[in-house]
């Protein structure tokens, strides 16, 4: 039954995407690999309205890995305050440059070179795998999880980064050729349709198969 879920929510969101996807600006086909990289940083428990606006600031002023390299934690500080989180955001930033930095310049060409990197969390190492060494990884983040723990198996919310079961689950779903659209239409209908409060699931397209739906159906005072 998992195998079948897996591949309804893979085709029916592949299908919802191509018509409804948000547009971004590092969505789009002339956004860098470094834009990619450094705007989902940015886009961490921020929405991606917010970031779409701030996204010229910061890259204007950081237009590539040499220039974020170069930056200090004071300046990047500044500049992320419009945005919130400054201090948060800014460190792993500077981190991320400074890793940069002690590579020459360069960022990894192969899933070792990444192990070996030193970069930080989970989600900007499958950044980099998806984004720049085109391998198949999730963008998992709050979202994400949601979304997969409603439609597989509703409960209490672990930290994605200690939840090994939505991780493999994760890991599941972007088993498709179309894997970056995916990880994005997950990210789009998270925030669209499956949203954390109050999620439309009468007319969502994965409410056939969806657990929260049926518990949802059966009890009218389930609560996620
Ligand atoms: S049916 Fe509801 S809970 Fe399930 S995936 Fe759709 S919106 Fe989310």
């Amino acid at each position: 039954m998992r195998e079948v879920m897996v591949q309804y929510l893979q085709h029916r969101l592949l299908r919802w995407f191509d018509e409804n996807q948000r547009v971004f600006p590092w969505r789009e086909d002339g956004a860098t690999k470094y834009q990619q990289i450094v705007s989902e940083i940015l886009l961490q428990r921020t929405k991606a309205e917010t970031v779409a606006k701030y996204f010229d600031t910061f890259f204007s002023k950081y237009s590539d890995w040499n220039a974020l390299a170069n930056a200090s934690l004071e300046e990047l500080e500044e500049v992320m305050k419009p945005l919130g989180l400054y201090r948060h955001r800014a460190k792993r930033l500077y981190k991320l440059g400074e890793d940069i930095r002690r590579r020459g310049g360069n960022i990894p060409g192969n899933s070792n070179e990444l192990r070996d990197s030193g970069f930080i969390g989970l989600y900007v190492t499958n950044a980099f795998e998806l984004f720049i060494l085109r391998n198949r990884k999730p963008l998992l983040d709050v979202n994400m999880s949601r979304l997969l723990k409603r439609y597989f198996k509703p409960g209490d919310f672990i930290d994605v980064r200690h939840d090994k079961e939505i991780q493999e689950l994760a890991n599941d779903i972007v088993e498709v050729r179309r894997c970056k659209e995916l990880n994005w239409a997950i990210l789009d209908y998270a925030a669209l349709v499956c949203k954390s409060r109050n999620p439309l699931c009468d007319e969502c397209v994965l409410n056939k198969h969806c657990k929260y739906y049926e518990l949802s159906k059966g009890n009218t005072t389930f609560i996620p």
